[in-house]
């Protein structure tokens, strides 16, 4: 059992439009809605959603509940029933090279709360030495949250029920 961290495998596709969105608004933060699936404790992301906040900052992004339900109901509408993909979190930028907040942390617990499944919090931080974009976040589940080990990976065939995908080496 891995009681400490959790890992959150991220689509490389979904990775790059994040990466994209983010620069293109490097003056504020933008964030979203991580849409995936589960496997157990894991979390794939397949897609970064975004939900604009008009009134976001450097260093601050408010995911607005009726245009992220709106989103979701319009993107999770369109799948078939049972499909296995739906919300497993939230993401927002942060252009300063600062990983997660106390805030980031308290407000992903404060959601997991609502929810029966573990959810995802991705910050995408700036890294201007590196000049690129990095995964840091939490796993949260009733309440607590967990440091997760984000990793980027190209994933042409998303995991479906049944079998345990492989770990990557
Ligand atoms: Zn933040």
């Amino acid at each position: 059992m891995r009681n400490e961290t959790c890992q959150i495998f991220v689509d490389l596709s979904a990775w790059r439009n994040a990466v994209a969105v983010a620069s293109k608004q490097l003056e504020v933060e933008t964030g979203g809605i991580l849409l995936g699936c589960r496997h157990s404790t894991d979390i794939y992301v397949s897609e970064f959603v975004e939900v604009p906040d008009r009134a976001s900052t450097r260093s601050s992004y408010v995911r607005r509940e009726a245009d992220a339900a709106e989103l979701l109901e319009s993107r999770i509408g369109a799948h078939p029933e049972g499909s296995l993909n739906g919300y497993v979190g939230e993401w927002h930028t942060h252009p300063e090279r600062q990983g997660p907040s106390r805030t980031d942390r308290s407000q992903i617990k404060k959601i997991s709360k609502h929810s029966c499944d573990e959810v995802a919090l991705i910050v995408v931080v700036y890294d201007p030495y590196a000049s690129q974009w990095k995964p840091a976040g939490y796993c949260a589940r009733s309440g607590r949250a967990r440091r997760a080990a984000i990793k980027v990976q190209a994933t042409d065939d998303p995991p479906t029920g049944g079998a345990k995908p492989e770990r990557p080496k």
